[in-house]
């Protein structure tokens, strides 16, 4: 099991699987990107099946959650999931793209064995999209989510982040399209995680705000649907239900008492916060001679021991880590 020393467990591994992406949403990434991992430093797909077959067999990880940078970029992919889908046991599959190419590629990914999927969208209007990723490619993400839908990838979920002054007035309409389409939405507060380190928490848009806009327009109830567990959303009942729209407030409403994550960067490094300051080298532990399971499986407990109580971003002192989402993994 991946304890740590306030009791918390570890279940849910999220594998980062390029530091690349296609888009430069303002918020994660500058327009001219980053200096990406060398080839040589990214963990093989081999590894990455071996570090996955490592995480359900022997530290009691249930759920595996593949991201990037955008994991689409990754040319073994579908194998990789379909590797994974043959572990026993077998772990719950799923992926977060920001879902270009998805359209070509998600009835692929269902027949490997994904079980659900994220796509990041913020916007419906193709000028915003254009102005918050600096990439005009909105279209093929509403076909990519389409698809993924017609995959039968169902449910889909959408992830949106609101800005100040760009989309933070488009909550209400991005719900009613999600309704329509019937994609599960959820709002993210903007996180001190963007590789510029522009991030201002006067400049966030509260889950409270996001709350108070989308309730111009409909009424919100928690009945029931608020048993968040480990689950980072708080769920609303829109206009009494079925439908419901989460909200993560993971700065003003953080859930780290509850967290039963781990991650592993791109190039093999094991995280126990996306805050984290410091990793844990599992990939110079898998190139070792002779190197074995269990060996790694210990340094990855360790790592986990140490996991702090909380993310520290609630504290004046608080210090945004060295690597952008993009590099962890979000
Ligand atoms: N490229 C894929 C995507 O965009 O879905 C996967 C990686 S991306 C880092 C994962 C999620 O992190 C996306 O939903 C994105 O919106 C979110 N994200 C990126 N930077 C963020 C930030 N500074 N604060 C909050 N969420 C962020
Ligand atoms: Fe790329 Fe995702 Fe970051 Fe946007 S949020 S730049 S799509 S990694």
């Amino acid at each position: 099991m991946l304890l740590d020393t306030y009791g918390r467990t570890a279940t849910d591994l999220r594998v980062s699987l390029t530091d690349r992406c296609n888009l430069r949403c303002t918020y994660c990434m500058p327009e001219e990107g980053l200096d990406w991992l060398k080839k040589t430093s990214l963990l093989t797909d081999d590894e990455i099946v071996r570090l996955v077959r490592i995480a359900v067999t022997r530290l009691g990880v249930t759920e595996v959650r593949f991201t990037g940078g955008e994991p689409l970029l990754r040319p073994g992919l579908v194998s990789i999931v379909a590797r994974c889908a043959e572990l026993e046991p077998r772990p719950d599959l799923s992926l977060t793209t920001n879902g270009i190419g998805l359209e070509r590629v998600a009835p692929a990914l269902r027949d490997a064995g994904l079980d659900r999927i994220n796509v990041s969208l913020d916007t419906i209007d193709p000028e915003v999209f254009r102005r918050m990723t600096r990439r005009k490619r909105h279209d093929d993400v509403l076909r990519g989510l389409a698809a993924a839908r017609e995959a039968g990838l169902a449910p889909v979920k959408v992830n949106t982040v609101l800005m100040r002054g760009v989309n933070e007035d488009e909550a209400p309409d991005l719900l009613e399209w999600a309704m329509e389409n019937a994609y599960e939405l959820r709002f993210i507060e903007q996180m001190p995680l963007d590789a510029q380190h522009g991030w201002k928490r006067e400049g966030m848009v509260t889950a409270a705000d996001i709350l108070a806009s989308l309730r111009t327009r409909h009424t919100l109830t928690d009945e029931g649907a608020n048993e968040r567990g480990s689950a980072p959303a708080e769920r609303w009942l829109v206009d009494g239900g079925p439908y419901r729209v989460g909200v993560i407030g993971s700065v003003t409403r953080p859930f780290c008492h509850a967290c039963d994550r781990t991650r592993l960067t791109a190039d093999g490094q094991v995280r126990n916060c996306l805050f984290a300051r410091e990793e844990t080298d599992l990939r110079a532990a898998l190139r070792e001679e002779g190197s074995d399971d269990e060996r790694v499986a210990e340094l990855w407990r360790a790592a986990m021991w140490g996991k702090k109580a909380g993310s520290g971003l609630d504290d004046p002192s608080f210090l945004q880590p060295q690597r952008p989402m993009s590099a962890i993994g979000g």
